[in-house]
């Protein structure tokens, strides 16, 4: 039988009430077979990276215990995101329905077109590391650090607790 794993997964919206969106995506992640969700960060909104002009955006964090390996629990993560409405094509920096990125699981590193751990994305991105430190602090990311510290490096531009 699989161990519990503990693994942190970044939610984000701006299309069709990207509040309902982010909490639908939370109502979904309570629901995944051999998953524990334990605990959500609070809303946070954030202004748009890239060079496309769209809404801002609600982001979230949630931590969860599971017994699903991480390239099964990203499979769960993309079928939320396609339940939730969003097309499987779409403009890289665009505005989106639901977007659902696994950030670490356990203390897996690997790099890879499918799943790279924990996600790159992280050390220079205030709307996922905020939350994180507000449920994780003392986390440490495999490679990266701790949460609070990568957190205290990043501006809080742009952000606002919701
Ligand atoms: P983005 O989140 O960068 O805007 P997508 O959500 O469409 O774009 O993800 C693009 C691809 O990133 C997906 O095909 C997915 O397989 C891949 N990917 C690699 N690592 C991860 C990860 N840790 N979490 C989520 N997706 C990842
Ligand atoms: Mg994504």
């Amino acid at each position: 039988m699989a161990l519990w794993r503990p693994a942190y997964v970044g939610l984000g919206s701006n299309l069709d009430d990207p509040r309902a969106q982010v909490n639908a995506a939370c109502a979904h992640l309570a629901r995944l077979p051999l998953t524990c969700l334990v605990l959500a960060s609070p809303l946070y909104g954030s202004r748009p990276l890239g060079p496309i002009a769209q809404p801002d955006f609600v982001n979230a964090v949630a931590g969860l215990l599971t017994r699903l390996e991480s390239q099964a629990l990203l499979a769960e993560l993309q079928a939320i995101e396609a339940a939730l409405g969003r097309p499987p094509q779409h403009e890289r920096w665009g505005p989106r329905i639901i977007d659902l990125d696994l950030l670490c699981y356990a203390r897996e590193r690997r790099s890879g077109p499918r799943l790279t751990l924990p996600h790159p994305g992280i050390p220079e991105r205030n709307f996922v590391l905020y939350p994180l430190a507000d449920i994780a602090p003392d986390l440490d990311l495999p490679g990266l650090g701790r949460v609070a510290e990568l957190a205290g490096r990043l501006p809080a531009e742009g952000l606002t607790r919701l």
